[in-house]
């Protein structure tokens, strides 16, 4: 029988808070700001934690605990998922809150980043208790969130359905329908076309190019996939669509490998009738963390934040690796994976694909017209390959590698909005 791991198992015990401040620190002692803009770009706008009571099927009441933290409104309303998950913390909210104010600028969407976060394991819970929990986290934070405000979408552990629940019940409370209120909601009550692949798709797309600029064809590309989730799933079939054969995934139980290449379309297949990647007929089972170390062109962590750390950046073997994931490399793992010469797209830059197709969205939504399936897509590749672009151009004019490259980019044009508004009174 297989051991299911949970989040903070498979990565280290490291706060993700402590990397997202050592960027922000470098960034600015590269940008020369003074000590005032930096505890401005430091410090979240806003957190609220609430306590949200919950009333079991069975009728017994639990208290669980959740989160919003705005980290910063400089250059338009809030933005960022909501994640379950039992092993959310405050801290690991700020750091998410942190990078979506970065990416969102860095692919120059008009928000700055927040992130949510319930402390739960949606797994264990059924359906009817998912909507309770959610509609009152939803009744709990109504005062601070709005289409103008701060627009929650999908993260880990939540989907179309809880941000359709998210969404009636703020229009209820209001008395009318808001569809801006959050992204990623079905389409058929106002969500966009090519949401739902739109984080995989566009980590597909800085793979190719990535796998280009290090001269290595997509044919004879080999790639792993860490967690066979909504990004990782996505991302390995859109691999594979591209003609890279996909040797290795693995998700929460393990890993499998087939070095002639996994059937990803076989496997999905297998994914929906049992739950997990193990199992699978066409492939080996090994254990989950070897897959990080598989020799490699492309490895795409997709799963969860510090899986890369101190103790195993070393093994990598991979010649690429782009972060489908919030933050999966510690700060210590980045600079031994940097003196190992291991291109890193990094996260902001790699999984922007999700706020992306959030911002079309959102867009099409205040418009109530919306865009065909292939508007979406080319729109979206157009912006990755621009940002892709644009950070390997800053990194070589820097002299700095691509996360460098990314946060400085990001953090520049924050500032910027910021100093440009003043500040009041
Ligand atoms: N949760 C996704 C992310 O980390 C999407 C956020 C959004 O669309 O607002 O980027």
């Amino acid at each position: 029988m297989t051991t299911v791991l949970s989040d903070a198992a498979l990565s280290s015990a490291a706060n993700p808070l402590d990397d997202a401040q050592a960027q922000l620190a470098a960034a600015v002692q590269t940008l020369g700001y003074g000590e005032g803009l930096h505890r401005l770009l430091a410090s979240p706008r806003r957190e609220i934690t609430v306590s949200i009571p919950l009333r079991r099927d069975d009728g017994s009441v639990e208290v669980l605990t959740g989160y919003r933290v705005q980290h910063n409104f400089s250059r338009g309303p809030a933005k960022g998922g909501l994640r379950y998950s039992p092993d959310v913390s405050l801290d690991e909210v700020r750091a998410l809150a942190m990078w979506m104010t970065w990416k969102c600028a860095l692919l120059d969407v008009p928000y700055g980043g927040a992130k949510g976060g319930i402390t739960i394991d949606p797994r264990k819970y059924s359906k009817q208790e998912l909507e309770r929990v959610t509609r009152r986290y939803t009744s709990e934070i109504m005062p601070v969130i709005g289409p103008e405000k701060d627009i929650p979408a999908p993260d880990i552990g939540t989907d179309e359905q809880t941000m359709a629940w998210m969404m009636d019940t703020y229009s209820v409370n209001m008395g009318y329908t808001v569809p801006g209120i959050v992204t990623g909601k079905p389409v058929s009550v106002g969500g966009s076309l090519g949401r739902s692949s739109a984080t995989s798709q566009g980590v597909v797309h800085v793979s190719l190019a990535a796998l280009a600029h290090a001269g290595i064809s997509p044919s004879k590309a080999t790639a792993a996939v860490q967690g066979f989730g909504k990004v990782g799933a996505g991302t390995a079939r859109f691999l594979a669509d591209a003609g890279v054969k996909v040797i290795a995934v693995s998700d929460q139980y393990g890993a499998i490998q087939a070095d002639s290449g996994l059937d990803i379309v076989a496997l999905e297949r297998h994914m929906g009738e049992t739950g997990t990647v193990i199992g699978f007929a066409g492939a080996e089972p090994i254990p989950g963390a070897n897959l990080l170390e598989l020799e490699v062109d492309l490895l795409v962590p997709a799963a969860v934040e510090g899986v890369l750390h101190e103790g195993n950046a070393h093994k990598v073997s991979a010649k690429i690796i782009v972060e489908g994931a919030n933050g999966p490399t510690t700060g210590a793992a980045d600079r031994i994976l940097a003196g190992n010469g291991v291109l890193v797209v990094p996260d902001i830059l790699a999984n922007a694909g999700g706020v992306i197709v959030s911002y079309f969205e959102w867009v099409q939504g205040n418009q109530a017209y919306w865009w065909t399936a292939a508007e979406v897509a080319q729109r979206l590749k157009a912006r990755m390959l621009a940002a892709w672009d644009n950070v390997l151009q800053e990194g070589s004019r820097r002299g700095v590698n691509l996360r460098e490259a990314a946060t400085l980019t990001a953090v520049e044009r924050v500032a910027d909005a910021h100093l440009t508004r003043g500040l009041y009174p």
